[in-house]
């Protein structure tokens, strides 16, 4: 609390461009703005760039990149930041973006749930569906344990050696933990609705032996509510496939629902919505508040289609429109990233020509 206070008190950092979130299309937006020069900021909630791509799909193929026949989603993003690289931008990832507010002068103030707080020229949004939350468990009275023996994510997983663990869900996160946790465990129960995971296959075959081994137990069963001592969690109250009530013990109960994402904060900036996405034109990309830019997922214009190849058409445009923007009385010229002396020195690669 005092750390975050004390970051939120210090003066904002003056820069000259804000992405908010680092999808594909707010990675590539790096690069957009690199070759005309301009520095950027870029925030995510999440803890690592990527969005959908290394949140939802990491492992699928994608075949309509332009040029990359086949090319896996992580693959995507790590060519991206490959690519972005040269333009050596900020990156605050873990920090969902809470506040915007347009200052007097043309500025933009933007703040984020950890106390970062940023001034900046020029705001492109690139939230794409919205800031990925993990999933609550639906229990009355949850957020009284929430972030103390209720998690959703593990920070230190040495917090949980020697306790009594219940894990719920049955997806890779789940399991990873479970395998990770349980011989560190005094005692660990997994929780899950189905027989069937959806983990990786190797993932859960190791669960199943770690349960042979009588180390761990595996239960198909739903929580209906919390056990609690006043302040302190006692366990869950669970009901089985097979129809039984059971109050099961435990010291911290980690739930891996996976993620939804929520437009949230965004929806608060005095932006003009349409079906919950930011209405934007097509030349420039900007919002109904000049100097405020939106691509990817998260706008809408007639015709658009969500694809990451649409947000990289609008990411280009967009630059320009904020060069105009931060600098509008500089001429601007269309060049090429294969003649141009100035994008090949901004690259950091060696001028065609110059030995
Ligand atoms: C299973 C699946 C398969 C797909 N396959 C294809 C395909 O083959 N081809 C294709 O073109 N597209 C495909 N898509 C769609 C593609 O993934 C999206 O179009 C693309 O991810 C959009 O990129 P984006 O950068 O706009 O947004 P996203 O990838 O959604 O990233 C947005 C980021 O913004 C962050 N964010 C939002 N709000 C805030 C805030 N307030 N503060 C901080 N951060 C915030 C989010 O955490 C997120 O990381 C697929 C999608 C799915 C789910």
């Amino acid at each position: 609390m005092s750390e975050n206070l004390s970051a939120a008190e210090a003066a904002p950092t003056a820069v000259e461009a804000v992405i908010i979130g680092a999808g594909p299309v707010g990675l590539f937006q790096i690069f957009e703005l690199g070759l005309l020069g301009i520095n950027a900021h870029i925030v995510d909630s999440l803890a690592q760039a990527g969005g959908q791509c290394t949140e939802l799909y990491p492992d699928k193929p994608i075949y309509d990149i332009p040029a990359l026949p086949i090319c896996g989603a992580q693959e995507l993003i790590d060519r991206l930041l490959e690519q972005a690289k040269p333009f050596n931008a900020t990156f605050h990832l873990g920090q969902e973006v809470t506040e915007l507010k347009a200052l007097e002068g043309g500025k933009f103030h933007l703040a984020t749930a950890a106390g970062t707080r940023l001034i900046a020229g020029a705001v492109v949004i690139a939230g794409g569906v919205g800031s990925f939350q993990a999933r609550r468990l639906a229990l009355p009275g949850v957020e009284d344990f929430e972030g103390r023996s209720v998690h959703y994510r593990v920070k230190s997983a040495s917090d949980f050696h020697g306790r009594d663990l219940l894990i719920c869900g049955g997806g890779d996160s789940a399991l990873d933990w479970t395998v990770a946790l349980c011989e560190k465990a005094r005692s660990l129960t997994l929780l899950h609705r189905r027989a069937e995971f959806r983990a990786a296959p190797a993932t859960v075959a190791r669960m199943r032996e770690l349960v042979s081994a009588g180390k761990m137990q595996v239960l198909e069963a739903n929580a209906t509510g919390l056990r609690r001592d006043g302040d302190t969690l006692k366990g869950l109250d669970v009901h089985t496939a097979d129809g039984r009530d059971l109050a099961l013990p435990a010291e911290h109960v980690l739930a891996f629902y996976g993620l939804h994402p929520k437009l949230g904060p965004i929806a608060d900036w005095g932006m003009e919505l349409e079906k919950r996405a930011l209405k934007v034109d097509t030349e420039k990309f900007q919002t109904s508040i000049p100097g405020i830019f939106a691509i990817g997922d998260i706008n809408t214009y007639p015709g658009k289609k969500k694809l990451i190849l649409s947000g990289f058409h609008e990411a280009a445009l967009a630059a320009f429109a904020i060069q105009h923007h931060l600098f509008p009385e500089k001429r601007q010229f269309l060049q090429y990233t294969t003649t141009s002396p100035i994008m090949q020195k901004r690259l950091g690669v060696a001028v065609a020509g110059s030995h």
